[in-house]
């Protein structure tokens, strides 16, 4: 059961404000949530786009954001919370150069690396029904997680977002279930992201839309780990007040039952290590006692 009130989460690490296009809450209110909640530490990761047909292409500039969680930060500091800046960067090898030059140019706490329906794709909502028509699933998903393995191979990112929200996109031509049936599908992506030693993020907002699963599931997160991923991430993806750290427990559940003890964050320079709450680690199984 999980508990959209836990008290006990150490860190949200994905959530969008007003500055950007998709959400319209200011800074403070997520803040002072986390006062209310006794989560200590935030990351705002708003979106920068990088194909002009996209919405956060050139939204906000760097400057504009970086003031604001700064300011935010030095205000709510004294409260009890950190504010780190962070960005949720949306990754196509079309564009991965340019991603490359922003992240020489401009310094964050955190990133994220993220593969959305990008505007050639055929995960579009248009194209959708014509692509799935007669395909295999593998071949379904190939082009979606051909960019996630390239997102982790590129080394750009702390993390990579919503490992399988492919399958929202697909939703309801493809089920989770379909997915879940044919887990080798997904391999290659997560041992990119483990080779790579990116983290992969456990994103609980696919508990709030109609596939009704984070992205990704926690068998997902479990085969991450059997293939050599030492580094997960969690996150709410809230683009509104009321989803900030919105049934985040489950995540940090999914990251506990699959063997990890901290989730892996940065606050500027080296990543650091967020202890996962006791309560939802492995239980380890204690020694045989001589009879
Ligand atoms: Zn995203
Ligand atoms: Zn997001």
């Amino acid at each position: 059961m999980t508990d959209d009130r836990a008290r006990d989460l150490p860190l949200d690490a994905h959530l969008h404000t007003d500055q950007s296009p998709d959400s319209d809450v200011p800074i403070d209110a997520y803040a002072a949530l986390a006062v209310e909640r006794g989560i200590a530490e935030l990351a705002i990761t708003d979106h920068v786009d990088f194909d002009a047909r996209d919405p956060a292409y050139e939204y906000t500039t760097f400057a504009d954001r970086e003031r604001v969680v700064r300011d935010a930060a030095e205000r709510w500091a004294a409260h009890g919370v950190e504010v780190r800046f962070g960005v949720e960067l949306t990754y196509n090898r079309h564009w991965e150069a340019d991603v490359r030059a922003h992240l020489a140019r401009h310094r964050y706490d955190f990133t994220i690396g993220s593969v959305h329906d990008w505007p050639d794709s055929p995960y579009v909502p248009r194209r959708v029904a014509s692509w799935v028509a007669g395909q295999s699933l593998s071949e379904i998903v190939k082009p979606y997680f051909d960019e996630v393995a390239a997102a982790a191979q590129s080394g750009l990112f702390d993390t990579i977002a919503h490992f399988d929200v492919v399958k929202r996109y697909l939703y309801p031509h493809v089920l989770p279930a379909d997915l879940a049936a044919q887990p080798e599908l997904v391999d290659p992506a997560l041992r990119a992201i483990a080779e790579s030693s990116t983290g992969l993020e456990i994103n609980s907002s696919g508990l709030r839309h109609r596939v009704g699963e984070a992205y990704p599931s926690a068998a997902v997160v479990a085969r991450f780990r059997e293939l050599g991923g030492r580094r997960v991430t969690v996150g709410s993806d809230g683009h509104r007040a009321d989803w900030f750290a919105w049934r985040l427990d489950a995540a940090y559940a999914a990251a506990g039952a699959a063997g990890f003890e901290s989730v892996m964050f940065r606050r500027g320079e080296a990543p650091i290590s967020v202890a996962v709450p006791v309560r939802f680690r492995k239980p380890v199984s204690a020694p045989a006692q001589p009879a």
